[in-house]
């Protein structure tokens, strides 16, 4: 089983995808996770990358695309991954089909969480919050200033990764306003539909 997940920030993207590891037993492969674990090992990725996600902008699509490219090398792989917070443009989309058909592999469906804008900036303050109540520490992107730059971002760069996939008949729409477990549901039954076209 071969995934994407996609929406903007605060979507739920994390929480859904949590749940299909589970359900499918394939890996969650978050870029963001994957960047954050560069810039707190120090590597030469990590050191370029830092700025640019603190302020809430994207970082380069070679890196990405390396770091994916590799990703989906490992063995845990090899049975499928959800993709989280990539393609996140469309040149990586585009860097994704070409890693995927060199491997001979498709993808299984691409579905993604539509949310009411408004709400998301409200939905990462109460994860700052839950975070800090639960002793945490908050990620450095989760403040009102670059959570607008992530926004913005999203609404420039990867809105149209949507229309990529949508272009091409691919692309299923969830409502990700609603409560957890109905999103769950709606994502099952998209994952089934886009499985028996
Ligand atoms: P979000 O909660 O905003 O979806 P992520 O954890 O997916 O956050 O990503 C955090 C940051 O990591 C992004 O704002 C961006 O700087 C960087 N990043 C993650 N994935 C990508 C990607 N596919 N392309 C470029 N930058 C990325």
């Amino acid at each position: 089983m071969r995934l994407i997940l996609l929406g903007p920030p605060g979507a739920g993207k994390g929480t859904q995808s949590s749940r299909l590891v589970k359900k499918y037993s394939i890996p969650q492969l978050s870029t963001g996770d994957m960047l954050r674990a560069a810039v707190a090992a120090g590597t030469p990725i990590g050191l370029k990358a830092k700025a640019v996600m603190d302020a809430g902008g994207l970082v380069s699509d070679e890196i990405v695309l390396g770091i994916i490219a590799d990703r989906i090398d490992e063995p845990d792989a090899a049975k499928g991954f959800i993709l989280d917070g990539f393609p996140r443009t469309v040149k990586q989309a585009e860097g994704l089909d070409r890693l995927l058909a060199d491997k001979g592999l498709s993808l299984d469906a691409v579905v993604e969480l539509k949310v009411n804008e408004a709400e998301l900036l409200g939905r990462i303050e109460k994860r700052v919050k839950e975070t800090l109540a639960a002793g945490g520490s908050v990620r450095a992107d989760d403040n009102p200033e670059a959570f607008k730059t992530r926004l913005h971002a999203y609404r420039e760069m990867t809105a149209p990764v949507s229309a990529y996939y949508a272009e091409r008949g691919e692309l299923k729409t969830v409502d990700g306003m609603a409560r957890i477990e109905s999103v769950s549901a709606a994502i099952d039954d998209a994952i089934a539909a886009a499985q028996n076209v």
